[in-house]
């Protein structure tokens, strides 16, 4: 399919959320939900699960100029299919004239998306319900004070992880693979996307709107206010995540997996790690080397399979062996 969107000159000029919102100033997940409501244009209604976007609703007050609903955690996806059949059976009966259908996202953090929605989420693909669902990814639960999620990479720093004796390096888990979940199910479309690639996520948005059923995105959201950087540099940490190959972009067709950047040589993830006040632990008083090593190693793994099963052979991932001798 050929794409409107080549360049950032074709960005849509329309705005959907105004200026002034009740967040923190730089908040990646704003970013995002920005540039997606762009994309899909004004005919959309938003089921809002519990979290840090919520907040955007002060009642009587909104920044969004298209329909919302507030639900718990866990539901979203519920409120989603009630208001799709609703949409459905008023324009089966005429009530409703199609061009006047509306696009129905759920938008969510990463506990309801990784912990307390999983399983709401999981039934709505299932019943291959037609709609958008757009992850805000901060890897914490960010509105009730940065606690641990399914989504918080090891390493972290989080108020429920902190680094301790017991464990120096902080979070000693792994983040979940939602991706990799969700593509168990099989969905028609499916992405993972970040607020500093704007032209990847304006393609993506446009080809999953060809599919009917669920179209799921995962995006990067740097949180200046958990992750401890200045609000001006949350594009520079979405950009470093993506060089360095902690945040791979990629979308999956009916589960067939394409990257769809692909970084020549990964950048080393210290530089991405470093700019965290999160990560500030495994850099001082003494430098955590085997907790550096192991997030490296990872991300060297990862890339070393997306080589071999996609044939990219331009990805040299950072040898830390010849690294340190160098
Ligand atoms: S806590 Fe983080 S994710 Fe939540 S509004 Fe603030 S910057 Fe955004």
């Amino acid at each position: 399919m050929e794409t409107r969107f080549k360049t950032l000159r074709e960005f849509p000029l329309d705005e959907y959320l105004s200026p002034g919102a009740t967040m923190c100033a730089g908040c990646g997940g704003m970013i995002v939900l920005r540039i997606f409501h762009k994309a899909l244009g004004g005919n959309v209604v938003i089921v809002n699960a519990a979290g840090c976007l919520t907040l955007l609703q002060v009642y009587p007050y909104t920044p969004l100029k298209s329909s919302w609903m507030y639900t718990a955690f866990a539901s979203a996806p519920a409120g989603a299919q009630g208001i799709r059949d609703a949409l459905d059976i008023l324009m089966e009966k005429g009530k409703l004239p199609q061009g006047e259908d509306l696009k129905v996202v759920v938008l969510t953090g990463d506990g309801a998306a990784y912990d307390i929605g999983l399983q709401s989420s999981s039934g709505a693909i299932e019943r291959g319900l037609d709609f958008y669902y757009l992850v805000y990814d901060n890897e914490a639960y960010g509105n009730t004070g940065f606690q641990r999620s399914g989504a918080t990479p090891f390493g972290s720093s989080t108020t429920t992880t902190p680094p301790t004796n017991l464990n120096p390096a902080g979070y000693s888990g792994m983040k979940k693979d939602l991706f990799e979940i969700w593509r168990s199910h099989n969905p028609p479309y499916l992405a993972t996307i970040a607020p500093s690639h704007v032209v990847d996520m304006l393609r993506k948005i446009e080809t999953a709107s060809g599919f009917r059923g669920p179209k799921l995105f995962i995006s990067l959201s740097p949180c200046p206010t958990g992750w401890g950087f200045d609000p001006s540099e949350t594009i520079k940490l979405s950009r470093l995540a993506v060089e360095c190959g902690v945040w791979p972009l990629k979308e999956a067709v009916y589960g067939k997996v394409r990257h769809t950047v692909v970084p020549k040589v990964l950048k080393p993830v210290e530089e991405y790690l470093r700019r965290q006040n999160r990560y500030a632990h495994l850099f001082t008083p003494t430098r955590q080397e085997e907790a550096i090593n192991f997030i490296q190693e990872k991300v060297n793994e990862y890339w070393l399979k997306v080589s071999a099963t996609e044939g990219h052979e331009v990805i040299k991932p950072i040898n830390l062996a010849e690294k340190q001798t160098e």
